[in-house]
């Protein structure tokens, strides 16, 4: 079998930088990304046969680890009976009617990921309220539309872009930006402008910048600040949805956001993404109403069953208590660690959405993010990689756990740690 070099460099022939999405390419941490043979509950196996401890888990949907047998048999079963219709299915309903009740949702649409989910939202909120500008906050990413690309984390964030060239200066100006956590800045933005605004759009606890939970009272100011001023409040919680808690931040926080985005978790690990919210908003949505938005795959009937298998088992009693247990167990355990080691390090964790970053105050915005050692997490992610752990390959990103990292992968995984911190530190 060819080695992961061979396959990066053959890659590079034919796609892009050797990667159909950029942070693949770990230009974050330096070195050749590993090419996956296959996946089996906690762990990857690269093309060699070596087996990592996946704390990636396709950045956020494996809840339940890879081809967790339900799933699988799900998969199966659908693939069987056809792979597209093009013409609705009992599946798409069990699947909204299960998220709808979780995230009091009215109503839901199923698109095929979490970059159509947003575009799509705020397509809606600018025709509800015929308003052309939205507010975003530095950090987070929203997926790669073209309105939602400024100050954007993950891989924009990893690897520096400024402004995306391709975007027009037309877009980029209805696009305001804001500092995550920033609510005087928000009320000042608000007041100013709060006429103008069609919709703010926030990931409840942002991920993409590595792990940052919102400020007390940050939240509230945004959906206090939005029913003033009559603006669209969308959670985009792409990754927050079924990973912060089974409802996500809004049933975490306690905060009704007007539209809300799923994706990741919802599909299984196939390609979904879905918004959803108030029914006088997602009334205007065609063909109920004018705002167009459609999908030849939408609602594909393979990826609604993975959904469905997957948010089955996750709605079983004791789940999410198992699933924060150790999640905590493994973010301690990082943080004593570090200690030990007397690394200056902050554990940011809010349910199995976790970052270790290496700096020495806690992180509470993009620029506080940006404050943290690249080059040591670079030394840190191979001495890891070494061990048999796979981490996002950026200092900017969460980490995942799932149903099936249990208690002997958490110590595993804290051993690696260890060993890790003594090579990196030396
Ligand atoms: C991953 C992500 C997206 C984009 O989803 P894709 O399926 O990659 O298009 C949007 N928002 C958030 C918060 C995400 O984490």
């Amino acid at each position: 079998m060819a080695t992961s070099s061979e396959l990066f460099e053959r890659a590079k022939k034919s796609i892009p930088g050797g990667v159909n999405s950029p942070v693949r390419a770990f230009r974050g941490v330096g070195g050749t990304p590993v090419f996956i043979d296959h996946g089996e509950g906690a762990y990857l196996v690269d093309v060699q046969g070596k087996r990592y401890i996946d704390y990636v888990l396709s950045w956020g949907p494996l809840l339940l680890g890879h081809a967790h047998p339900e799933v699988v048999e799900a998969v199966r079963k659908a693939a069987g009976r056809g792979f597209s219709f093009g013409a609705p299915t009992p599946g798409e309903i069990e699947l909204a009617e299960r998220v709808r009740a979780l995230y009091k949702l009215d109503l839901v649409r199923f698109v095929n990921s979490g970059t159509e989910a947003t575009m799509s939202a705020l397509r809606l909120a600018r025709g509800a309220t015929g308003r052309d500008a939205i507010v975003k906050f530095s950090g987070c990413y929203h997926g790669h539309a073209d309105s939602l690309l400024s100050e954007a984390g993950s891989g924009v964030a990893t690897l520096g872009i400024p402004g995306c060239p391709g975007v027009t200066a037309a877009t980029a100006k209805d696009t305001l930006t804001l500092a995550f956590n920033d609510t005087k800045g928000f009320h000042a933005l608000m007041d100013e402008h709060g006429a103008k605004v069609a919709a703010v759009i926030v990931e409840p606890v942002a991920g993409n910048m590595g792990v940052v939970p919102p400020a007390p009272g940050f939240l509230e100011a945004l959906r206090e600040r939005c029913t003033k001023h009559g603006a669209v409040l969308i959670f985009d919680e792409v990754m927050t949805g079924f990973r912060v808690a089974h409802g996500g931040a809004q049933a975490l926080y306690k905060i009704d956001p007007d539209l809300t985005c799923l994706g990741k978790v919802i599909g299984g690990g196939f390609p979904v993404g879905a918004y959803g919210g108030k029914a006088s908003l997602m009334d205007r949505i065609a063909p109920s109403g004018p705002v167009y938005q459609a999908g030849t795959l939408s609602g594909n009937p393979i990826a609604m069953a993975a959904g469905l298998a997957t948010l089955e088992v996750a709605g079983r009693p004791g789940t999410y208590e198992a699933l924060e247990r150790r999640a905590k167990a493994l973010g301690d355990g990082l943080a004593a660690g570090c200690k030990a080691a007397g690394v200056p390090a902050q554990v940011q964790r809010v349910g199995t959405m976790m970052t270790l970053f290496f700096n020495a105050e806690p992180v509470t915005s993009y620029a506080d993010a940006k404050k943290s050692d690249a080059a040591l997490f670079g030394r840190y992610f191979h001495a890891m990689l070494d061990r048999g752990v796979y981490l996002a390959p950026s200092a900017f990103e969460a980490g995942f756990t799932s149903i099936v990292h249990d208690d002997a992968i958490v110590a595993q995984t804290l051993e690696a740690h260890k060993a890790a911190l003594a090579a990196v530190a030396r």
